[in-house]
């Protein structure tokens, strides 16, 4: 192999794809990746592109924004997407993945390409420093558990502190554990099969989890991930958490929803609508619903259960939900402090940081939110270093494609508090005229997006 010409940091989501984009585009990479050298409070394996919580890249439909995306980075030749297709468990609309044998495809995959040389170890901000002044190219993709002295280069990089945000994973239990005679299978309004398990509540079972949820003893929170002082007193650290917290629905611990009111589960994560208990022949009050996490069916998750309580308490609390008398937590939830850019101050459309020549920054880092987001970031990054060697100007996906409406979020320069996203409908220009009806708003979004993605293809390709 050649000397690398370019160094990608972090063999996560947004890593693989930056390297295997430019890999595949004839340029030798150097891959670094910490793990199993040193890890991350939350990854667990050895794996590249290791799923962190959720064994789900979202809708398969290429009528919502994240199918949409998915076939946009079809089209650019994204690995993971082909290794996830490859490796698919029943999910519904979702993909889902079988996470173990997904991240060894991938790990695989990179390992075997004749332009990749992955390394295992920690990357230190002196290792980049010397790149960067040796005029080589960097693209970093350390994700939002970025090793500490990187997060701390980057902080005093950019002159700011980073923002933080939360990200929650959902308690996983043994499939054996269930009781079967209660929980049933069926998906709300019998969409998508039967890979979703139910555990349904009646109103007795489900006023005494609620009272058992919100009484139950949590992680303590750490001040600094508040983004608060050290000796910040208790009650401020709280309300600051709960704050960022509220930036991200999803994020939202459990327990924080149970004590916004005494039916806000039976209204939110547990609505039973869509379901029919068949044991009663009625809709139950609510219902817990369960995710396979394998092809095998053997581990299923508790969809929507992210929770901060301590680990002893979520077992003798989720034991409460009808049907999980038994069950065997194999994963408890827990939440995590994340990293990201301020992308609109220090991002320039190609993703290289501002300021610094040859750095590009790729993933979750960037601001955006997600395993397929951060990988499109990543296949995206790659992009431009692999056109600024073939001394090729940027050319910035046009806003109404998916790859856009995400560069767009990073770029547009409103002042706001910038937070991380997923893509979504909003992030797609609204037709003009405007079009009244949502169905045929979608519509019209999805047909602007198909006709710039490929617009700007063969601009890419030209
Ligand atoms: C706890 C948690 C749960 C999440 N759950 C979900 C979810 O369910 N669904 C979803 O869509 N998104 C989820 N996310 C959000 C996010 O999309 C994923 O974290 C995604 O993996 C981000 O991709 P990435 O490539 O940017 O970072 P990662 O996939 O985290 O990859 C970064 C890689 O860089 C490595 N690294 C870090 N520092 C160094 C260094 N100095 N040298 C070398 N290597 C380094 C890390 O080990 C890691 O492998 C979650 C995030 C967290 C933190």
């Amino acid at each position: 192999m050649t000397p690398p010409r370019v160094t990608v940091v972090g063999g996560g989501f947004a890593g693989v794809e930056a390297a295997w984009a430019l890999a595949e585009r004839g340029v030798v990479v150097r891959l670094v990746e910490m793990r199993p050298v040193a890890t991350t409070p939350a990854h667990t394996t050895p794996h590249l592109a290791e799923l962190v919580c959720s064994n789900s890249f979202k809708s398969k439909l290429p009528t919502t924004p994240a199918g949409r995306l998915k076939d946009e980075m079809r089209a650019l030749g994204s690995v993971v997407i082909r290794l996830a297709e490859e490796h698919a468990v029943p999910g519904g609309e979702a993909l889902a993945v079988d996470r173990e044998r997904f991240g060894e495809a991938v790990t695989t995959a990179i390992g075997a390409h004749p332009n990749i040389a992955l390394e295992r170890r920690a990357f230190e901000p002196a290792e980049l420093e010397s790149c960067l002044g040796r005029g080589e190219l960097v693209v970093l993709a350390t994700g939002p558990l970025t090793s500490p002295p990187i997060a701390e280069w980057l902080a005093r990089l950019t002159g700011r502190q980073h923002l933080y945000f939360y990200d929650a994973v959902s308690p996983t239990v043994e499939a054996s554990s269930l009781d079967r005679d209660v929980v049933f299978a069926q998906s709300r309004y019998d969409k998508g099969g039967d890979d979703y398990l139910n555990c349904p509540f009646d109103r007795d079972t489900y006023e005494a989890f609620v009272a058992a949820l919100v009484s139950a003893e949590r992680a303590p929170i750490h001040a600094f991930e508040a983004g608060g002082k050290r000796d910040a007193p208790a009650v401020e650290v709280e309300s600051a958490f709960l704050e960022k917290i509220r930036y991200f629905a999803g994020c939202t611990p459990i327990e924080a929803i149970a004590e916004k009111g005494a039916r806000s589960l039976a209204f939110s994560n547990f609505k039973p609508v869509g379901l029919l208990d068949p044991r009663t022949g009625r809709r139950p009050w609510a219902a817990l619903q369960l995710r396979p996490e394998n092809r095998e069916r053997s581990l299923y998750s508790l969809v929507a259960c992210q929770t901060r309580l301590k680990w002893g308490e979520q077992k003798r609390v989720f034991r409460m939900v009808p049907g999980l008398e038994r069950a065997e937590f194999v994963r408890y939830g827990v939440i995590h402090r994340n990293t990201y850019l301020d992308a609109p101050r220090v991002l320039e459309a190609s993703l290289a940081l501002r300021g610094v020549d040859g750095l590009y920054i790729a993933g979750q880092l960037t601001g955006v939110e997600g395993y397929v987001e951060s990988a499109a970031m990543g296949i995206y990054a790659g992009l431009s270093v692999a056109r600024r060697l073939a001394n090729l100007p940027d050319i910035a996906p046009p806003p109404a494609c998916a790859f856009g409406s995400l560069i767009a979020h990073l770029t547009d320069p409103t002042p706001r508090d910038f937070a991380p996203m997923n893509v979504n409908w909003g992030l797609f220009p609204m037709p003009e005229p405007f079009i009244k009806d949502k169905r045929r708003r979608q519509e019209a979004k999805l047909a602007a997006a198909s006709e710039a993605f490929d617009r700007w293809r063969s601009a890419l390709a030209g």
